[in-house]
């Protein structure tokens, strides 16, 4: 049995770049590992979810590692909230948070608390708290913003908003939305009480009143949302296996599925990433497990901001970093593919297919020698993104037999 690394150029697909003369940037990137492997393996393309679905990058990624989201997936709250950084395990409920200042009586004054841009991470880490048994994680985003991680057994996420969604009015008491809800109802408003008696009297606080800015005083809640319930992948493939991720939500999903998270500050997120680096861990994860996935997020975000060049020196970089990958094609099956294109001429995510290739010792090939959105067309593979995991069970050599 081979093992499998699954490497993900994120936002990968690309259509005709008028900077590039009409080219896409994987057409205009030079870059001769990837060529290599397509040549001497399989190419085609893959579809994001299925035919035009128009992904992001939680529900392609999901997807990718074989959990179908139009079956498991809960909406972006618990997405949004590992986004930030808090990891989630299966029946954990996230909310998103407003930190926002209150009167006396509860009335809201502010939803934003005077679009607070300071502090809030003293202060999230103030209202992080275990009540009973159960843990509540506090993580702020831009300004005001934030998001709530309960965890613990029997939560539900039936339950109301404690945000009015409206300067003026009253701090809403959470209640259930039905029978289930009760208990995670009550232990919330327990919770919310709390973080308000501490916030009144946090120091960041104290001195936003003295210097006549609106306190972050009450944590405003709404969008609850359950994690959704996966499979551990170790029981749904037999296959032990990491993810490798500079971005918070692609961590937060390999957690969910129960893959070990591989990650270290060099990985800075974003912008860019120490390609090499995450390379090289993925080879040392694969001494001792049979899986790894390395999401690299700077492809997508070169997309975004409309960066044609960016994008293609990106993949130039990425393919200079896996050239140690090669080596490993007698052990290893390797599919390098993304999770839905971020064309740069439209800086948003599209659903078009995106561009595959698998490499390893022994595998069929085919005619496809050039890994791009217009060369894979002539490649033998034709996949949904959902079944990228079973095809490389299959040549992995893992794949139970169907049938006699
Ligand atoms: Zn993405």
């Amino acid at each position: 049995m081979k093992k499998i690394a699954l490497l993900i150029l994120d936002g990968l697909g690309d259509r005709p770049c008028n900077v590039l003369h009409g080219l896409t940037p994987l057409q205009f990137a030079y870059k001769p590992n990837m060529d290599r492997m397509i040549s001497e393996g399989q190419g085609g393309f893959m579809y994001p979810v299925s035919p035009g679905t128009n992904t992001g990058s939680d529900t392609s990624h999901l997807s990718l590692l074989g959990y179908d989201p139009r079956d498991v997936y809960t909406g972006r709250g618990p997405f949004e909230a590992m986004g930030l950084g808090l990891l989630m395990n299966p029946g954990d409920i996230a909310f998103r948070a407003n930190f926002a200042t209150v009167d006396e009586s509860g009335t809201v004054i502010d939803r934003r608390a005077g679009r607070i841009s300071e502090g809030t991470e003293a202060l999230a880490k103030a209202i992080s708290m275990e009540i009973e048994g159960y843990s509540f994680r506090v993580r702020p985003g831009v300004e005001h913003r934030a998001a709530l991680v309960v965890s613990g057994p029997d939560l539900s996420d039936k339950i109301s908003d404690s945000d009015p969604h409206e300067a003026g009015k009253r701090v809403q008491e959470i209640h259930a939305i039905d029978g289930s809800g009760k208990k995670t109802a009550d232990l919330v408003n327990r919770y919310l009480k709390e973080a308000g008696r501490i916030l009144n009297a946090h120091g960041v606080n104290l001195k936003r009143k003295k210097e006549g800015l609106k306190p972050a005083n009450a944590l405003l809640l709404r969008g609850v949302g359950k994690a959704p319930l996966l499979k551990p992948f170790h029981e749904k493939y037999g296959m032990k296996g990491s993810c490798i991720a500079g971005i918070p939500l692609i961590r937060g999903i390999g957690h969910l599925a129960g893959l070990s998270i591989v990650y270290d500050e060099r990985m800075t997120g974003s912008y860019d990433s120490d390609y090499d680096l995450k390379v090289k861990k993925a080879i040392s994860v694969l001494e001792n497990e049979d899986f790894v996935i390395i999401n690299f997020k700077a492809t997508d975000v070169a997309g975004h901001d409309g960066d044609a060049f960016r994008k293609v020196e990106v993949i130039e970089k990425v393919d200079r970093a896996i050239a140690p990958l090669l080596s490993l094609a007698k052990s290893t099956v390797i599919a390098i593919t993304g999770d839905h294109s971020t064309p740069c001429e439209m800086k948003e995510h599209s659903g078009d297919p995106l561009p595959l290739l698998v490499f390893s010792d022994g595998i069929r090939t085919d005619f496809c020698s050039y890994f791009d959105e217009r060369h894979t067309i002539m490649g033998s593979l034709r996949l949904a993104s959902g079944d990228l995991m079973q095809y490389l069970l299959a040549l992995s050599g893992r794949a139970e037999k169907y049938g006699a």
